[in-house]
């Protein structure tokens, strides 16, 4: 049976001669697979009279990603003091900027206000919180949460069960009370999907926050600056799913915006968006290396990478294909577990997958490269049974590899102890 393809930038030869530097495990990002992924997201929106894409900090939240995607007009949406920073780092500043956060210290308004930050409520009460511990702004979103008239996705699950968001009577309040405390502005956010891959879903998602924006105007002399419709666009992990046709989806909304603002004297209405995964996601990879091979009542390959780099296959059950570099041709003749060190059983990368035989060893083995895990990959890493977490490589526009993030030494895995030891308990 042939291997099915997914593409790595990379040859063998190449990752040969860069692991003298940086060896295994690491992560590997593709600028201009990224760079040309954001044009076409903005040339398929251009039909919109405003558009604006704010890149979720939490999947990537490295500076120079940021950057790249600052360059290619994108703002960013934050959820936490450090990834403000992140976002100001890569030099996306003001109303680039989404404040999506819940359960918010004061603290963390305060920096997102004094940066000039997008504020987007989360809850009714938040009006007031906002109000006693920093101010109301000028401009002000709010976060709807639909309950029932939304179906919910696979990992999102139901809005009604969701703990984000206004509910609709408490939304067609909020916003003329903001507007009694000053607010001037004003934008209505709401995010109900994850990894969806139908655009219809994302479509109907678009027509709920208009059909919301034509009631606030009818009942509540509301105008909305803008809609975000948030993050949640899918990409395909496995071979044989297609990506969301960008043009298809942003001509669904299109239709919806035309039957529902237009009429109703709102356009030009802003359609943001805070994409993640379907921006970074394909254009990463996390390249480790077979280091054993284990027969028992499975076959086993093991690598030195583990859940503490990537997480999502133990926690979702996700499917992230696997390509072995120099065996893109060969069949897929076995049927191998190929997992990490961590001493939890899920630690899996791929569970029963057929792959070209593979060779281990600490420095002859295979490279094994986990696709699609350029979003919500070594952001949701960790340290348990004292794994260090992996660096973060970038592979140029120009074909240059540079370090953009190191590994994790074990002196940092050691930094956050009180430099003395604690005393001993003495004559217990
Ligand atoms: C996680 C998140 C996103 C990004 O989600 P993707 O599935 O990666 O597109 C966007 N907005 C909010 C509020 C989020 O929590």
């Amino acid at each position: 049976m042939a291997c099915a393809h997914k593409s790595f930038p990379l040859t063998k030869a190449r990752l040969q001669s860069l692991v003298q530097q940086h060896p295994t495990p690491f992560y590997l990002y593709d600028e201009a697979g990224i760079r040309q992924n954001a044009r076409a997201i903005l040339n398929a929106f251009s039909i919109f009279p405003r558009f604006k894409e704010h890149y979720a900090v939490k999947a990537l939240p490295n500076p120079f990603i940021l950057q790249i995607l600052a360059q290619e007009g994108f703002g960013a949406d934050c959820s936490s003091l450090p990834e403000l920073l992140l976002a100001q780092q890569a030099g996306i500043h003001g109303e680039d900027v989404m404040f999506t956060s819940n359960e918010t210290p004061a603290k963390e308004y305060k920096t997102a206000l004094a940066m000039g930050a997008v504020i987007n409520l989360d809850d009714f009460t938040h009006i007031a919180f906002l109000e006693q511990t920093a101010r109301i702004p000028d401009l002000i979103s709010c976060r709807y949460n639909p309950g029932p008239l939304k179906g919910g996705n696979a990992i999102i699950g139901k809005p009604e069960e969701a703990k984000y968001g206004f509910t609709r009577e408490q939304i067609l309040r909020a916003f003329p009370l903001l507007r009694d405390k000053g607010a001037r502005r004003f934008a209505l956010h709401t995010m109900v999907a994850s990894n969806e891959l139908n655009p219809e879903y994302h479509i109907e998602t678009a027509r709920i926050l208009f059909e919301l924006a034509v009631e606030l105007w009818v009942k509540a002399d509301i105008r909305l600056e803008f809609v975000n419709l948030g993050g949640g666009l899918g990409i395909p992990y496995t071979p044989e799913q297609q990506p969301v046709n960008y043009t298809y989806l942003a001509a669904g909304i299109r239709k919806a915006y035309d039957a529902l603002i237009v009429p109703a004297g709102l356009d030009p209405l802003g359609i943001h968006t805070e994409w993640a995964r379907a921006v970074t996601g394909p254009y990463g990879w996390l390249v480790a290396r077979a280091i054993h091979r284990k027969h028992i009542y499975r076959e086993y390959i093991g690598l030195d990478a583990c859940m503490a780099d990537l997480m999502r296959p133990a926690l979702y059950g996700a499917y992230h294909h696997i390509t072995i570099p120099g065996k893109e041709e060969a069949p897929c003749t076995e049927t191998y577990d190929v997992v990490g060190s961590l001493c939890e059983n899920n630690d899996k990368f791929a569970v029963q997958r057929k792959l070209p035989k593979i060779e281990a060893g600490e420095s002859t083995g295979d490279f094994v490269v986990i696709h699609d895990a350029g979003a919500h990959g070594r952001a949701m890493g960790f340290n348990y049974n004292g794994k260090l977490r992996c660096g973060e490589l970038l592979l140029g526009s120009d074909g240059a590899l540079s370090l953009i993030r190191r590994k994790e030494t074990l002196e940092d895995y050691f930094a956050t102890l009180s430099a003395k030891p604690l005393p001993l308990c003495r004559g217990l």
